[in-house]
């Protein structure tokens, strides 16, 4: 059997035409952006500024207002870093959510350390967040929301133009972790009141290794204490040499989501709800987890009642999905995002987390529907057979 991937939350395949447009920037078009005395210098800088442009765009803000990273997790650390180190305030305070991704708290945890002031509020059992939890929370010294526009596990999208509002008229700084969201629902930084937007290529079918930090420049101008020192490059926010090949893929990976995310969230959510029923119709009690409205169409996130999670997942084999536990260092945890909505650790960890993308097929996903089903109804067999051997014990003792 062929490997089926269904795990595009994770990272995506890098489209054939983004990688064909990266090819040249490798090989005879290899200048450095910064080298303003030649024609290779030259070349390389306006395909950066293409880019720029072409993701921009896609937000409806200024080119000037986009800097390249190495990836979300980057962008993430610049921004919330970049917010609090910039601070006046003696102990500045920031909001977030339990259920973000560990890039935004980590990065927070470590400013605790510090003497800066994190709140991490609950979201409601569908995983979204309660907007009176986001008032209830400011304070005098808040100077920094940070919330996660669409969910990496449970694929929820939070109400962003609202806490957008909130933010912009207690006059504080609003950052959105939108690795998940870019290129997959319409986004207006300035209509949703973005301050800094956090994004990743390899989430959209571009390379890895390469990310974006949108940072408002006028009503309000955002500043931002660097983490880095160096050549000055990308306003001296991120300095460094431009990767040029991965920039260029950047840009190509969002101008084709720019053009195609309607018919391509049309057709994903098609094979979505294939999976969602086909799962249904053979696992009844199946629990979908997160809003299945407010969410991404390609994810789909499902825990299943009385079954071993882990034998679960070593029997899916050729199916390449999440699960409902991760790996921190070298200790396997139940998922705090599971945990965070109200699932016990035994569910979490009969948790699967389906990632539909722009390369699969209904071909995949009626194999998964198979190989799934009938993976649960042979460990609910072997459930049946365990408990009947230890009623039988019961009544002979
Ligand atoms: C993938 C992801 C990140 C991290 O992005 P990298 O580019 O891999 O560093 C951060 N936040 C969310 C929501 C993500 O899905």
């Amino acid at each position: 059997m062929k490997r089926i991937y269904l795990d595009n939350n994770s990272t995506t395949q890098v489209d054939p035409s983004v990688l064909e447009k990266m090819l040249p920037w490798f090989t005879e078009k290899f200048g450095n952006s910064a080298s303003s005395t030649h024609a290779f210098g030259w070349e390389a800088e306006e395909a950066c500024d293409i880019a720029r442009e072409q993701i921009a765009n896609a937000l409806n803000v200024n080119t000037s207002e986009i800097i390249f990273t190495s990836g979300a997790t980057e962008s993430i650390n610049i921004a919330i870093r970049g917010v609090a180190n910039n601070s006046e305030i003696e102990s500045p305070h920031i909001i977030t959510l339990k259920t973000e991704h560990k890039a935004v708290i980590d990065t927070c945890e470590a400013l605790e350390k510090n003497g800066i002031e994190v709140s991490y509020l609950n979201v409601k059992s569908n995983g979204i967040v309660d907007l009176k939890e986001i008032k209830n929370a400011i304070k005098e010294n808040t100077i920094l929301i940070s919330i996660l526009h669409a969910n990496n596990e449970i694929g929820v999208i939070q109400p962003i133009e609202e806490i957008g509002r909130i933010c912009k008229e207690k006059k504080i700084i609003f950052h959105v972790d939108g690795a998940q969201a870019l290129g997959k629902i319409p986004i207006d930084l300035n209509k949703l009141n973005i301050d800094l937007f956090s994004m990743s290529a390899h989430k959209v079918y571009g390379p890895k290794g390469i990310g974006a930090l949108f940072i408002r420049r006028k009503n309000p101008k955002i500043i931002l204490k660097p983490i880095f020192t160096g050549g000055g490059q990308e306003k001296n926010i991120r300095p460094g040499t431009l990767p040029v090949p991965l920039i260029v893929g950047f840009g190509k990976a969002i101008k084709i989501l720019t053009q195609n995310y309607i018919s391509e969230n049309a057709k994903i959510k098609k094979l979505r709800d294939q999976l969602l029923n086909g799962l249904l119709a053979n696992i009844p009690n199946l629990i979908i987890n997160g809003d299945i409205k407010n969410r991404l169409v390609g994810n789909l996130n499902i825990s299943i009642p009385n079954i071993n999670g882990e034998a679960l997942i070593m029997r899916l084999g050729k199916i390449s999905v999440s699960t409902g536990s991760a790996c921190t260092s070298s200790i396997i945890a139940p998922s705090h995002v599971l945990k965070a909505i109200g699932l016990s650790d035994e569910l979490a960890y009969a948790t699967i987390r389906f990632g539909i993308g722009r390369f699969n097929t209904e071909l995949d996903i009626e194999t998964a529907i198979q190989v799934v089903s009938k993976t649960v109804d042979r460990l609910t067999k072997i459930n049946k057979h365990i408990h009947k051997k230890e009623k039988n014990h019961e009544l002979i003792n």
